[in-house]
């Protein structure tokens, strides 16, 4: 099989003069407080493995954030904390399918899902979202798209790239679906704390008959900004964690231990409320960036209001051009870096996605760029594909 390395070289490698527009982490350092308890835990020589499926403190801190926040029921062992959330994607796949069994996703999604199907033995069966209905989740088309060999389902909401927070009907939908087809559904709500009102974000897994067909993934890269740390979790019932523990224990074997003592501060300590305020409140006024810059293009681009996360989906087909070309032009000629729509499923052909999580100077200027070259490309009538190198 073969895995694709693009993705990471656009994410992760760019030159540094490049106005990045590409980050899909925060911008913003871990909180002081999480520094404190982590080199407390150094100190304490916190430095052994720990069980598979973490300690149970953060174990325990979990279950009452998903009571709490998100009305969801577990106990301490019927969750697995992981290295990042994308642990808990990597082996609730390998745990839910047989080769050859399939996973229904949404076209467009993060670029991992289907290599780590892929990589799990199974085969990813696109559903696809539709920009002329708002990339709205219809369960009719979970259910075209499904065989009898489909398994699993992958629901992202908030969701990456298209920013979209799927509404209560929509996850019902879904919900319904899956009951229909005896899927189960890996909820990855990583995003969930990067929310703008007036959406709010709901647990599929809180709907009524889903807790039990559900494995809910989250994190703390994202809503704690604790990126590099390397902490998630799973969720899921009890005999489904009785797979999942080993899996872990053999693949990864833990996740770190200091980043787990990380991890439990950033859920215990009420301030972490006020440092995810602080940095939604950033990602709220350089979205309106973004947007007056789309609004104020619309010949060139245009984009659906972000609903959740740092992310704008932007189609550039009114450019001429699909968003492979328009990424690599706005790299060669302006030194702007966005990530093509295509990396992340064929319904992103036309689009790219921008990242906001950079500073308001970068987003505003990076912005300007891309437009310019846009309009300049349009006006010179160039054509997708563009010849330039690979
Ligand atoms: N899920 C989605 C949808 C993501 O975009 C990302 C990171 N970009 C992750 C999971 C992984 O996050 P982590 O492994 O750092 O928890």
């Amino acid at each position: 099989m073969k895995i694709p390395e693009e993705p990471f070289y656009i994410a992760l490698n760019l030159p540094s003069d490049v106005l990045r527009l590409t980050a899909g982490e925060p911008d913003f350092p871990s909180a002081p407080f999480v520094l404190e308890a982590a080199s407390r835990a150094v100190f304490d020589l916190k430095t052994h493995y720990t069980a598979p499926a973490g300690i149970k403190p953060l174990r325990e801190g979990i279950a009452r954030k998903l009571r709490e926040e998100n009305n969801l029921s577990y106990e301490p062992g019927e969750i697995i904390v992981t290295p990042g959330s994308s642990g808990a994607v990597g082996i609730s796949l390998l745990a839910m399918i047989d080769p050859g069994e399939e996973v229904l996703l949404p076209d467009p999604a993060w670029f991992h899902y289907a290599t780590l199907v892929e990589l799990a033995g199974g085969v990813p069966k696109r559903v696809r979202l539709d920009a002329k209905d708002g990339f709205t989740l219809h369960g009719l088309r979970i259910e075209e798209a499904a065989s009898e060999k489909s398994r699993a389902m992958i629901l992202n909401s908030p969701s990456n790239p298209m920013g979209r927070v799927f509404s209560r009907d929509e996850l019902e939908e879904v919900a319904g679906a899956a009951e229909r087809l005896s899927l189960t559904v890996l909820s990855d709500e990583i995003y969930e704390k990067i929310v703008y009102p007036p959406h709010t974000h709901t647990s599929i897994a809180s709907l009524s008959g889903m807790r039990d067909r559900t494995i809910v993934v989250n994190g703390f890269s994202k809503g704690y900004a604790l990126m590099g740390w390397r902490v998630g979790y799973a969720a899921a019932p009890e005999e489904m964690c009785r797979k999942l523990d080993p899996l872990l224990g053999y693949t990864l074997v833990c996740a770190s231990s200091v980043s787990q003592y990380a991890a439990l501060e950033a859920i215990q300590n009420p301030k972490s409320k006020e440092y995810a305020k602080m940095m939604l409140d950033s990602w709220t006024r350089r979205k309106d960036i973004v947007m007056r810059h789309v609004n104020e293009n619309s010949q060139v681009v245009s984009a659906m209001l972000p609903e959740g996360t740092f992310y704008a989906w932007v189609d550039v087909s009114g450019s001429g051009m699909d968003g492979k070309s328009a990424a690599r032009l706005a790299l060669e000629k302006a030194k702007v870096g966005v990530m093509p729509g295509n990396l992340f499923g064929e319904a992103g052909r036309n689009h790219v996605r921008i990242s906001f999580a950079t500073s308001d100077e970068i987003v505003e200027e990076g912005m300007k760029r891309f437009c310019q070259v846009l309009n300049g490309a349009k006006n010179e009538g160039v054509r997708t594909p563009i010849t330039l190198s690979d």
